[in-house]
């Protein structure tokens, strides 16, 4: 448990209030200032984070940033090598100098905060 105080000045209101979901009390007996108690227990796991590839990008509309993340297929390189043959009619020469690691993004974002939808540059386009 974790006791802090705070000057909100948002905050003009007298009593408690328990945040669930970060396990966070607040009492406010003078508006204004805020004690805040942190209940949650620090939580060290031993298994690592699966990190994937993402992309990041400022929404138009509200201009918060979001952040977007890639699919990468679970593929072989020959399989690899034999999909840019067949589904993109690229040389098996070309297919095969490729480098790097194949993504999918989205055609499209919508922004987490205003659900603003943007397309997404596709190859060839600024
Ligand atoms: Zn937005």
């Amino acid at each position: 448990m974790k006791l802090s105080i705070f000057f909100a000045w948002y905050d003009l209101w007298i009593g408690a209030y328990f945040d669930r979901d970060r396990r966070t009390a607040y009492v406010c007996l003078i508006p204004c200032v805020v004690l805040k108690i942190d209940c949650r227990r620090p939580h060290r796991s031993r298994s690592p984070a699966h990190l994937r590839p993402a992309s990041s990008y400022a929404c138009e509309s509200c201009g918060r940033e979001n952040f977007v993340a890639h699919i990468a297929p679970d593929m072989s390189r020959e399989e690899f090598v034999e999909l840019m043959v067949g589904e993109f009619d690229m040389s098996r020469e070309e297919a095969e100098s490729q480098q790097g690691e194949w993504l999918w993004c989205p055609d499209e974002v919508t922004c987490r905060y205003c659900d603003c939808t943007q397309p997404t540059p596709r190859e060839g386009t600024p």
